[in-house]
């Protein structure tokens, strides 16, 4: 008797959507429950968009951003359609309306996933848009968002003509933007509405010492302003930028970079509830019956992550409740981190930060060396570590990260554990143990490694940097978890017996990425 396969359509084939068809065919292999589909607006076969910030550095090429190798998603019988967008649902009928090229056709399924991530947030500063302001209307000539691998492109592209751009926004994005065009040979001014960068992420004195390491590159750095118009070139007036107190700066490029908005469009055409982002419980259940959502478009507990780690978390969740794998699975929330990926900027960010250092409910530790761009805030709660700005302070940042992972108990000397270090019972000090460290620990943070995967893999024969990052992916996010997989691959060699190449990893991680491959696979 055949079985009847159930159809779970994914609506967005970005870092989410890709990762949920990853996550569903890992608990079905053979494809003999469950047909996938994958529509994605984007032309284009899945791809890391964290690493687009490292494209516009110059530090790798759009092929190397991408997900999978050509076949990949075809091999394990998942269907991938680039360069189609869903354009309706009828959640009562159960199909879905896919526009490819202005070409109709409708679809059936039985689940349905939302993925739809979210779209740049572009003010409606005169000049910014080619038209009058809004969503559907293109940008100016001269004027890109930071969102996709198409923007990147065009950042590229005009930087080699540029000889000036203006960042609109110094969050993180607008930071990254700026240090790859000043890499390019950009003269570059980051303009930011508030007192001091990375607002979110950082307290005021943290923030004036990024400021100082910002300007210290190169960069122009204007904060509290906001840009109030764009002016093409015209007459042999150079293009350029208008700010609230008058200020004109010269702006071959504008590059916006002033938030992200999730994508709820076809969820609130579908009649779900969407708040912020489209409202989602701990099964990542929406409001309707078999409807779903995921990442940066759905909204969990009243929050709408920004990061790629809660996607990821949210697909294993939902894979394990979509396929029966743990029909119980529920989501709890990801505590996450936000580092800054700019070769010569160590910036981490993670948990409770905006902490008076005399708050009674608080420990908090606090060193801050402006002159060598140095600084760290420690916010202890009952000894345990609920938040962290670690800026410049090098091999202490990853000791410290573990440590907020873990919710491991800190050691008793603070000035210790401000450098990273813990004292052993003879009163020694030594690095944070890489033996006590739960397997469940994560290494590395874009790809969800954990210690676990990268001792499984190492115990499969892969015994260096670079072989576990081929085996796990691990280091090949930001790359900033280098460090600690090094560490942990020295800890593993001299602790553990040589490796037996030919044994299984033990990695429940998605398999690996090539270092270069077209970005191609899947376009229509
Ligand atoms: C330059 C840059 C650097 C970043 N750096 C970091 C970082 O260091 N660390 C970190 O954690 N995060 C980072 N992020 C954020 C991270 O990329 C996002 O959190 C992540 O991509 C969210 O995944 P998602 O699948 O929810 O959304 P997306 O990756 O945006 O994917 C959504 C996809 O859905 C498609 N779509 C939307 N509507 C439809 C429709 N109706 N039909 C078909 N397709 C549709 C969209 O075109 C898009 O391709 C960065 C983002 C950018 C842009």
């Amino acid at each position: 008797m055949t079985r009847h396969r159930r159809h779970v359509l994914v609506v967005g084939n970005g870092m989410a959507g890709a990762r949920l068809a990853e996550e569903i065919r890992h608990r079905d292999p053979d494809a003999e429950r469950f047909a996938v589909t994958v529509v994605g607006e984007e032309p284009h076969a899945a791809y890391n968009r964290v690493l687009l910030s490292t494209v516009v550095a110059g530090g790798i090429s759009p092929r190397d951003t991408r997900l999978k190798p050509d076949g990949w998603w075809a091999a394990r019988h998942i269907d991938v359609l680039a360069g189609s967008r869903v354009a309706a649902v009828d959640a009562d009928a159960r199909t879905a309306t896919l526009d490819t090229d202005g070409t109709e056709r409708v679809v059936t399924w039985d689940e349905l996933v939302l993925a739809t991530g979210s779209t740049s947030f572009v003010p409606p500063t005169e000049g910014l848009y080619a038209g009058s302001p809004g969503p559907a209307t293109p940008l100016a000539d001269g004027v890109v968002a930071f969102r996709t691998v198409d923007d990147c492109g065009r950042i590229v592209e005009a930087a080699e003509s540029a000889s000036t751009a203006v960042v609109l926004g110094g969050g993180l994005l607008g930071l990254e933007a700026a240090r790859g065009l000043l890499a390019r040979g950009v003269d570059v001014t980051v303009v930011h509405p508030q007192d001091f960068p990375m607002d979110r992420q950082l307290d005021a004195d943290g923030g004036a010492v990024l400021s100082r390491v910002v300007r210290g590159l190169g960069a122009r750095l204007v904060l509290g302003r906001l840009v109030v118009g764009r002016h093409a070139p015209v007459d042999g007036v150079s293009a350029h930028v208008v700010l609230d107190d008058g200020t004109i700066l010269a702006a071959d490029l504008v590059v916006v970079a002033t938030g992200v908005r999730p994508r709820t469009d076809l969820a609130v055409a579908t009649g779900l509830d969407v708040d912020r982002g489209i409202v989602v419980d701990d099964r990542l259940a929406t409001s309707f019956p078999h409807l779903h959502a995921i990442g940066e478009c759905a909204q969990h507990r009243g929050e709408v992550p920004g990061l790629v780690q809660p996607g990821w978390d949210q697909a294993r969740v939902l894979a394990d409740v979509l396929t029966g794998a743990d029909p119980d699975a529920t989501y709890e929330g990801t505590s996450v981190l936000t580092r800054l990926k700019a070769p010569d900027i160590d910036l981490a960010s993670m948990g409770t930060v905006d902490v008076d250092v005399h708050d009674p409910g608080h420990e908090v530790l606090a060193f801050t060396d402006p002159t060598r761009g140095r600084y760290a805030k420690l916010v202890l709660r009952q000894d345990r570590l609920v938040g962290a700005i670690l800026l410049g302070v090098g091999d202490a940042a990853g000791a410290l990260t573990q440590l907020y992972d873990t919710g491991s108990v800190v050691p008793r000397d603070r000035l210790s554990l401000m450098l990273g270090r813990a004292i052993t019972r003879s009163g020694a000090t030594e690095a944070v143990n890489l033996a006590e460290m739960p397997g469940a620990a994560v290494i590395c943070r874009c790809n969800t490694v954990t210690k676990s995967a990268i001792v499984g893999a190492f115990r499969a024969g892969a015994e260096t940097v670079g072989a576990v990052a081929e085996a796990t992916r691990a280091t090949t996010g930001c790359g900033s978890c280098k460090g600690a997989v090094d560490g942990l691959c020295s800890w593993l060699r001299s602790s553990e017996p040589a490796p037996t190449p030919t044994a299984s990893p033990i990695s429940s991680t998605p398999e690996p990425v090539p270092a270069a491959a077209a970005l191609t696979e899947g376009a229509a």
